[in-house]
């Protein structure tokens, strides 16, 4: 069969939708990637024929379970799990679990689907899951979240496993999550073995975990800039979100001569015109990991700072935006918004932080763009080295740690240079890093012929 005898881009696009009814989040990711990857196949014969990107777009398998609980009123409550694993060509699924009301089966798939190339990015032998529940743990007690965790498990231990699928937290999920799930993991299998990653220090944590998807992205804009002979020094920057990821990389920018001039969670933005210092950032990680408090007690504290409720910082000039809350935050509007601001680089902390419509953008003005596939991986890839340390029994300090993720995250830029540099002076990463994400999981896919 010729090449130009197989499925354009259109057709693939139209089948996608077509198997996915409603399921917006996931075909809005698919559509990302794909378009760079039928650029990339048009005259390799051999991934059209294998029907590659087909069968990466359709999950290995997506597992959906009912959760019951008991809150402390002793209501009993109902909720949907899932866990979604996508591809396990090159190493165990891997991938967080996200606890929030808004989880639909659409974006675990998209998570799970993103996951894939994420991991395969790191260079590490991971595949790609995603799971999670429609449980808001926000407001919820330490003990109902127990209960809900417990639950969860319950079902979820028969389909992960160290070898098989590990997860890992997401949004919503954090040490206090990960804590309950291990327990009762470890409970049910009566085995201490490394089923799931993000533990505490106390049990087989890495020491670097929380760290590293913000700092991981932070280094991924360190190279970004030296590449073009410039650093983050004397930079402003403007980021979203409050959690792990937003916070950690709001403390490596500031570490790096760098100003962090807003934060966010889902109520609303704060704006601090004198920089959010290592002072206050140890203050907001007291106020968020510890009293699980709002974004909003910060401008109550410190003054000088705006509070915009129910806002978004996107309006704020600076030189760098760092998305770091959840999906399609960033729109064509917001997007156009911090182009016309001067806004020089974008790395998603976040994954799939902005839409179609502001990709498109960002690629238009020629922006260092960096995709949340590339940007956030170090996170995933401190997990995987968990994973080593859980099977060898070691731990790493985190000097050791630190250098290792240092040289991944440089590893990924350069592989993003390989696949996405025009020849010119801009690097497209969205390109390249869809295509080298592809390309590992891809040639393993056609080594093991049609499974
Ligand atoms: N949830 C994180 C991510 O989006 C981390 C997953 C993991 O550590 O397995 O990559």
């Amino acid at each position: 069969m010729a090449v130009a005898d197989h499925v354009n881009f259109h057709t693939f696009m139209e089948g996608v939708k077509k198997r996915n009814p409603g399921q917006e989040e996931f075909i809005q990711a698919v559509r990302e990637v794909s378009q760079d990857i039928f650029a990339f196949i048009e005259d390799k014969r051999e991934y059209h024929e294998a029907q590659i990107l087909r069968r990466m777009a359709e999950p290995d398998r997506v597992i959906s379970f009912r959760v019951c609980w008991e809150d402390d009123d002793h209501n009993i409550r109902v909720q949907r799990g899932w866990r979604v694993q996508n591809n396990n060509a090159i190493g165990p699924y891997k991938g967080g679990l996200r606890f929030d009301p808004g989880v639909t089966e659409s974006v675990l798939k998209f998570l799970a689907f993103e996951q894939t190339f994420k991991n395969s990015l790191t260079g590490l032998p991971l595949g790609g899951g995603k799971g999670g529940a429609n449980f808001n743990p926000k407001g919820k007690s330490d003990a109902e979240v127990m209960r809900f965790c417990q639950s969860f498990m319950t079902e979820l231990y028969r389909h992960i496993g160290p070898e098989t699928d590990v997860p890992a937290g997401d949004i919503g999920v954090g040490n206090r999550e990960i804590g309950f799930l291990f327990g009762q993991y470890k409970r049910i299998v009566n085995r201490w073995e490394g089923a799931i990653t993000g533990k505490a220090q106390e049990f087989g944590g890495s020491v670097m975990r929380p760290e590293a998807t913000g700092y991981g992205a932070v280094y991924f804009l360190c190279n970004m800039y030296a590449h073009r002979d410039d650093s983050i020094e004397g930079k402003t920057a403007i980021i979203s979100g409050s959690g792990n990821v937003a916070l950690h990389a709001a403390e490596k920018f500031t570490e790096l001569g760098g100003k962090v001039l807003s934060l966010s969670d889902s109520d609303g933005a704060i704006h601090d015109p004198d920089g959010i210092d290592a002072e206050k950032l140890n203050w907001l990680k007291a106020l968020k990991f510890e009293r699980r408090g709002r974004i909003s007690e910060y401008a109550e504290k410190f003054s000088g700072t705006e509070y915009r409720d129910g806002g978004e910082p996107w309006d704020i000039e600076a030189d760098c935006a760092l998305p770091c809350a959840t999906q399609n935050e960033i729109g064509k509007e917001e997007a156009k918004k911090l182009v016309d601001n001067g806004v020089k680089a974008v790395v998603e902390g976040a994954n799939m932080p902005s839409t179609l419509e502001a990709v498109e953008v960002f690629r238009d003005a020629r922006l260092m763009y960096a995709p949340g596939k590339a940007a956030n991986a170090g996170g995933v890839a401190v997990s995987g080295l968990e994973m080593s340390q859980n099977s060898e029994r070691v731990s790493w300090n985190h000097e050791k740690l630190h250098d290792m993720l240092t040289e991944l995250m440089a590893d990924i830029h350069t592989k993003c240079v390989e696949f996405g540099d025009d020849g010119g002076d801009y690097v497209d990463y969205v390109k390249g890093a869809n295509i080298a994400g592809f390309k590992k999981v891809a040639d393993a896919m056609l080594a093991f012929g049609v499974v």
